[in-house]
Parts: structure tokens; sequence; C-alpha cells
């Protein structure tokens, strides 16, 4: 398929930030083309505990998490792989949320505001001229005055990689049931990777983990021999396995995973949610960095495209409105991850975070935003013009 048209902007890949994105430019008026190479709605390998950041930003896009009777989150609990635990409140807290929902949910939602979707179309690579893109895709090439890139983890043909190789990791989840607490998220740790666990919608419970490829290796790449030898010797993920009913046939997979840096915007590309960044899923917060990534691209988006500011000038506001955001909460997740990955070390991780509540208020803090609906970047500009 071929098309003339010019959209104001085109959205590769509809996880959070691009449904989102797409959600706000289309209330602006502007004609956005969402192409996505699934069909919704689709299970994706994510923890599912999405930070009450977030309720302000989605009420305001159209979606009330408040009438949808979910679980609402409001205390951790880790273990170290043998089993230590230690359990902190949530200032903030989250709720639990399939991704096969709240995916489903926007994608809806941005059809009823006119976004036009493309479903089941696979974006392979780009060209850009003086004032436009053209996008090609499986399906044909289509052509806007906007590019944003929302692929998440794994970026195709030319658009912006990783700067370098970093571990390769593999992501795994399940929905089961399961006789366990209602307003907690758990981690726990094992051998190379760690597991999260806490309930969604429908008495389901998401269990998500995230292993070192290397580590599922040595297991022959068999994800039962790596639950059986590695994981069940954490005892509360042997309790955890033993006494659950899995819902799927079998588990997602999601492999190649990095935590490499990557720029948010590149070749007058911009980059948002994990496309921008692959956020460490200890910081728990990878979907809020996504629909927050959104919200402060679209009012600048919107003001270049009414021609109020240039190129550079979006540019430049929105990197530095990226860097203040996120890079602080990206280097503690990552910081965590390598802490949590180190499995001689969790334990008196463990023990020396049971020293000072203020010490584990701080690290939850620092992984987590402050409730936004607002749109900061417009404030930012003013400042900034
Ligand atoms: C194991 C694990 C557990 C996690 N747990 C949590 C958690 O509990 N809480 C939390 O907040 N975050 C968590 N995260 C992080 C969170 O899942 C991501 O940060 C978030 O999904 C990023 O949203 P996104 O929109 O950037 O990308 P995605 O949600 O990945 O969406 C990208 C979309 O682009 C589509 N796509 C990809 N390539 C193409 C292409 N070439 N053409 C067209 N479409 C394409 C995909 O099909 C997908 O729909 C976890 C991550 C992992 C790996």
């Amino acid at each position: 398929m071929q098309t003339e048209k010019m959209y104001d902007c085109i959205i590769a890949g509809g996880g959070l930030a691009g449904l989102s994105l797409a959600i706000q430019l289309a209330d602006a008026g502007k004609s956005v083309l969402l192409i996505e190479k699934k069909t919704y709605p689709y299970h994706k390998v994510c923890g599912e505990y999405l930070s009450m950041e977030n309720k302000d930003f989605l009420l305001r896009l159209g979606i009330d998490l408040s009438r949808m009777n979910l679980p609402q989150i409001r205390n951790f609990m880790m273990s170290s792989v043998t089993g230590k635990s230690l359990k902190e409140k949530l200032d903030l807290g989250g709720i639990g949320i399939s991704r096969f929902t709240l995916d489903h949910l926007m994608y809806q939602l941005a059809l009823n505001k006119g976004v036009e979707v493309m479903q089941e179309t696979q974006v392979l690579s780009y060209a850009r001229s003086s004032d436009s893109f053209t996008v090609q895709a499986n399906k044909g090439n289509f052509h806007s005055r906007i590019l944003v890139a929302s692929f998440g983890k794994l970026a195709p043909g030319n658009f912006n990689k990783a700067d370098k190789l970093q571990e390769n990791w593999v992501g795994i989840k399940y929905h089961i049931r399961i006789d366990g607490p209602d307003d907690q998220i758990a981690l726990h740790t094992f051998i190379g990777g760690y597991c999260g666990i806490s309930k969604i919608e429908d008495e389901k419970y998401c269990l998500c983990y995230l292993v070192k490829a290397d580590v599922l290796k040595q297991c022959g790449n068999s994800i039962p021999t790596l639950e059986q030898t590695i994981l069940m010797r954490n005892p509360h993920l042997r309790e955890i396995f033993s006494q659950a009913e899995f819902l799927f046939d079998k588990p997602k997979v999601i492999s190649n995973i990095t935590f490499g840096k990557h720029k948010p915007v590149l070749d007058g590309v911009f980059y948002v949610g994990d496309a921008a960044g692959t956020i460490a899923p200890l910081s728990g917060n990878g979907m809020s960095m996504a629909l927050r990534a959104s919200s402060l691209l679209a009012p600048a988006l919107i003001q270049y495209l009414d021609g109020q500011i240039s190129l550079p000038q979006l540019e430049e506001a929105y990197l530095n409105d990226w860097n203040r955001h996120f890079q602080s909460r990206i280097h503690t997740g990552n910081w965590l991850q390598y802490w949590f990955c180190q499995s001689w070390l969790t334990g008196f991780f463990i023990s020396f975070m049971r020293l000072s509540a203020s010490l584990r208020r701080n690290v939850i803090r620092r992984t987590h935003g402050e409730m936004y609906s607002c749109a900061p970047m417009i404030i930012a500009l003013h400042f900034y013009l």
C-alpha cells in the first residue's frame, strides 16, 4: 500500500508511549498515523505494576482507573536468593493492571479520537528529507512532517540503537492464580535475575522475571529447567511455583533486552519510552516513564506543528526535559539492577537496607516520579523562548 497523504506525525510502535502521544496529538486536531506490528489486544512481557504518578495524566487522556476496581498496591517486599526478606511501604504506590487491558483501552481511545492505526504492520526504516519523513513499512511507504519512534526495546533498520552492546537479558511472564496479598509487589532475587509478583485485575497475579541470557543458556535454554534449578532455590519462589495455577499455555517471552544508553532525539526523530532508553524493570517504572515522556513531548510538538517554534528549539527543549525527568531514575534503576544481580550480595544488600527505613524510602522515592497531569514543557518553553 502506498499513500501520498502527508500526516502531521507518524508514530512507530503502539505501546504506552506511542498510544498516549497519539491521543494527545489527536486531541489537538493533528493528523496521526500510528503503526503497530501486532494486533490489539495482546499480552506483553511486563510486571504490570503501574505507579500512581500516572493517575491524573491517564484521567486527562480519558482513562479513569479509579472506576475499574483494580488492586491498589501499597507495600513492597523483596527477598534474597536464600529467602531473607525485607518489607517497606510505598509512599505513592501503584495499581495492578495487565498490559492486555491497559494497551487495549488506550488503543480504543486513540481510535475514538481519530488516530489512524495500522495494525499488523512493521516499521522497517525511514528516510529524511528537508522537511518531512518517509517511513518504510512492510505494507508500504508513509509520509509525515514529524516522526516519533516508540517501538520499545528493539530498534528496526536505521533507527537509533543503544550506544554499545550490553549484557543480554530475557524477560518471561505468566498470569497465575494464587492465594496471595492484594496490596503488595514482591521482588524475589535468584542467581542471575529477579522475579516480580503482584495482583492485577480479575483476581489474577502477574508473575514476571528477568534473567541473564547466559544463565538461561546454562540451563540448555529450557525455561522449566531454569525455574526448577535456579528460581526455586529461593524458598518464596519455590512456594509460588508449587502453589500457583498457571493460566497461559506457555509463558510470554522477550529476548535480547539490553540496558544501554540511547538518545531521545537523533536525526530529527523523537524517541519516547523504551526506545529512548530501556528502563531496568527494577525501578518498577518503565510504564510511567513511557507515559510521562509522551506528556513532555506532546505540547511542544503541537507548538512546532502550529508554527510557534522551530525544530531546533523543539529538539533542545525535549532533550533538556527528558534528561531532567529521567536520567537520575534510569541511573538508580541500573544501580539497583547491578546490586540485585550479584547473587552473593543480595543477602548483604537486604541486611543493609533493613538498618534504615529512611534509606529504604529514599531508594524507593528515587525510582518513582511525582504525580503529573499538565504539560510541563509548555511552561519550560516559555522560559526558553
Ligand atoms: C521483565 C520486565 C518487567 C517489567 N515490569 C514493569 C512494571 O512492573 N512496571 C513498569 O512500569 N514497567 C515495567 N517494565 C518496563 C515496561 O514494560 C516498559 O518500560 C514499557 O512497556 C515501555 O513502553 P513503550 O511504549 O516504550 O514500549 P512497549 O510497551 O514495548 O511498546 C512498543 C510497541 O511497539 C511495537 N513495535 C515494536 N517494533 C515495531 C516495529 N518495527 N514496527 C511497528 N511496531 C513495532 C510493539 O509491538 C509494541 O506494541 C518491565 C519490563 C520488563 C522487560
